[in-house]
């Protein structure tokens, strides 16, 4: 069996109304053959960028055998590494192509990718969804939901005090600050102080990933698991959160991280320190989380996968084989491959119309508002005073 063609297919995945994420795209992967087999994956990394990346790579691989997916990812590793360091763009390249491997692998050899991968530790896999506020994390907790995030620093140590209120202790409850990059790490600290109260599952990305050592005394100071990982790409991007066991969940995006090998070297890395597994999906399609669905029954590591629920009609149109989520947990499919297809005639219903997200108000605006909110932040002085050590960690 020889490769053919990769096709690839960018799909508009924002919301219908005005605003919210108005550039978001979801990419999908189609590997084809000469015996008629075809895989399908999916890459993020910044996707209209990546989809010319993985016009570029397409050379290297027709003709060869979509078998031996480690040895095709190091020949496209190496192919590239005349650009330097490429990132999630590179990696979300070589995901798209390798997820498509798995689920061509798969199909070829009549079984689930959860089976290539090492087998099954566990036959469904816990979600969470995401809350702004407790009248939605009520109604998700109504469907079944026992884990929710709520994100943001806007308001956020209110919304977490409403929906822990109306939700009560029984709920896994997450806060992702998003990492932006005008949260100063002292305020990141300020923050997280006010949260302790609230018995998180995690405090995510409470700084902006490019800082490790930012991240480092974050986590020094507060008594409350650590999560991040999303924006950084292959085992290299997470090695040092991980050794230094600056996290404790590591969060690795299932389109860009570099392909489900990478992912399980990362689980592989994670396990030793004692630190769980949570895949990004914010930005996700539902391909690439039917490939976390697989990796994440195959890990003994796994802690929850994300999932977003009702983002966008067409979740639920672009793809068969679609998952139903069940008291938060996703059955693991047992149809040979990732067990779900690509359906092209809806989408190319919806063409990417942006690739960028537009910032609401001027760059400096968010300085100087975040900086206004540490005065809340920072309303249990005494706490929030004692929870930065300076050199503490170093
Ligand atoms: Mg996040």
């Amino acid at each position: 069996m020889k490769i053919t063609q990769i096709e690839t297919f960018l799909v508009n995945a924002a919301p219908p109304q005005e605003g919210g994420w108005a550039a978001r795209n979801w990419l999908f992967v189609k590997v084809h053959t000469d015996e008629g087999v075809y895989g399908v994956g999916e890459a993020s990394g910044w996707p209209r960028v990546v989809q010319t990346a993985i016009e570029d790579l397409t050379c290297l691989l027709v003709g060869e055998d979509p078998t031996h997916i480690e040895r095709l990812w190091q020949k496209m590793m190496g192919s590239i590494m005349g650009h330097g360091m490429t990132g999630v763009v590179g990696f979300g390249a070589m995901t798209g192509i390798e997820m498509a491997l798995w689920d061509l692998k798969g199909k070829a050899l009549g079984v689930p990718v959860w089976n290539l991968l090492g087998g099954k530790m566990r036959d469904k896999i816990r979600v969470y969804a995401h809350a702004h506020d407790a009248e939605r994390a009520r109604e998700l907790v109504d469907r079944g939901y026992t884990a929710i995030k709520t994100g943001g620093i806007r308001n956020c140590v209110e919304s977490v005090e409403a929906i822990r209120k109306d939700v009560g202790s029984d709920i896994d409850l997450m806060v992702d600050v998003h990492g932006p990059p005008w949260m100063t790490t002292r305020d990141a600290i300020a923050l997280g102080r006010r949260l302790e109260d609230y018995d998180l599952f995690f405090y995510e990305d409470p700084v902006a990933p490019e800082n490790i050592d930012a991240i480092a005394r974050v986590s020094e100071a507060l008594d409350m698991p650590i999560a991040a990982g999303e924006r950084h790409a292959g085992i290299w991007g997470v090695k040092e959160l991980i050794e230094r066991e600056i996290i404790d969940v590591v969060q690795p995006d299932t389109g860009r991280a570099g392909g489900l090998r990478q992912m399980q070297k990362i689980a592989a890395m994670a396990e030793a320190h004692y630190i769980t597994m949570a895949p990004h999906d914010g930005s996700l399609g539902p391909i690439a989380e039917m490939a976390a669905v697989h990796l994440m029954a195959s890990i003994p590591n796994f802690l929850i996968l994300e999932h977003l629920e009702d983002d966008v009609p067409q979740r639920y149109e672009v793809m068969s084989g679609q998952p139903t989520v069940v008291d938060s947990h996703i059955a693991v499919p047992d149809a040979p491959g990732l067990g779900v297809d690509i359906v092209e005639e809806a989408c190319v219903k919806y063409p990417s119309e942006g690739n960028i997200s537009l910032p609401e108000d001027t760059y400096d605006y968010q300085y100087f508002w975040t900086r206004e909110n540490r005065a809340t932040w920072l309303s249990n002085q005494e706490k929030a005073r004692s929870s930065y050590r300076p050199g503490s960690v170093f």
